[in-house]
């Protein structure tokens, strides 16, 4: 079935169950039976249209093929154009830039191994077309299928920022992302496609529900966790992300007008911490629940 089949497909079980959603209270009326009875023929009905539009979504692109932004609502085309403009470019371009600054003065104090720690998707690989192709929708699957084909391009500043920070003495790079096990090949593929995965980088992906970012933060720096048993615990000099959580543990935390403060105020943005805005999606439409 291709994508113009499903849509007539749930386009007609959408009307029928429109249809007989509207009459139920007569049918009901007219064949003495009651409305539950026959909201029970609803149920095949509309599972069957949400399993369609499950599937058109799940196949709204085919692999390889991109959608154009122009196609999408004007809102949604001003942020693909804020994404591009040469200030949110080179907004990104300072903030590596100024971390890796703040990085190797703190490196050149360090006498052991340290490392930097950077999250993957939309701090590193930049992640714009899948919003385009699936108009802001976020799906698994259509999320997966975008992951394995392993093509996303790079975010300003990222490959500048690692290639200098790995020639620092003592220097380790570590992606810590939420992307899961099975995506780890594909994640690696796409970093060395944009020159950003060295022979020696690391990548800790989300091995379960409890394995948190601060869980693999952990990891680094105390190499108890058997991922990280081979290398000597490292303090991380550097954190990247698009996410508070890519620097504090924060989940189903009531941000109280003091807590946001403090959060402001933390002396460790633009010292350790270094954000790259996204304003595209984030944690930050959900009040980070
Ligand atoms: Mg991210």
């Amino acid at each position: 079935m291709d994508r113009e089949d499903v849509m007539k497909s749930m386009k007609r079980a959408l009307l029928a169950a429109l249809a007989l959603g509207l009459s139920i209270p007569l049918r009901a009326q007219n064949l003495g039976v009651s409305d539950a009875l026959l909201r029970q023929e609803l149920a095949p009905i509309m599972s069957g249209a949400a399993g369609l539009a499950q599937k058109v979504s799940a196949q709204a692109v085919p692999p390889g093929k991109d959608r154009d932004a122009a196609q999408l609502p004007d809102a949604f085309q001003r942020l693909i154009k804020f994404q591009n403009s040469h200030e949110a470019v080179a907004a990104r371009v300072t903030v590596y830039r100024t971390g890796y600054e703040k990085i190797s003065g703190k490196a050149g104090r360090e006498t052991g191994d340290w490392a930097v720690v950077l999250d993957v998707d939309d701090t590193v690989l930049d992640h714009q077309q899948y919003q385009i192709n699936t108009e802001f929708r976020f799906n698994p699957d259509t999320w997966n299928q975008w992951v394995m084909e392993a093509r996303a391009p790079s975010v300003a500043g990222a490959k500048e920022f690692l290639d200098k920070v790995r020639r620092l003495r003592g220097a380790h790079v570590v992606f810590i992302t939420d992307r899961d096990d099975a995506q780890k090949a594909a994640t690696v593929q796409n970093l060395m496609r944009n020159g950003l995965f060295g022979p020696a980088d690391k990548v800790l992906t989300k091995a379960g529900k409890d394995d948190t970012k601060e869980v693999r933060r952990q990891c680094v720096e105390k190499a108890t966790d058997a991922r990280c048993a081979a290398d000597a615990p490292m303090p991380i000099l550097g954190f990247f992300g698009d996410s508070l959580r890519d620097f504090i543990e924060l989940h189903d935390v009531d941000l109280t007008p003091e807590r946001t403060e403090a959060l402001r105020q933390d002396p460790r943005w633009g010292e350790s911490w270094f954000v790259i805005v996204n304003p595209l999606y984030g944690q930050w439409e959900r009040g980070y629940k």
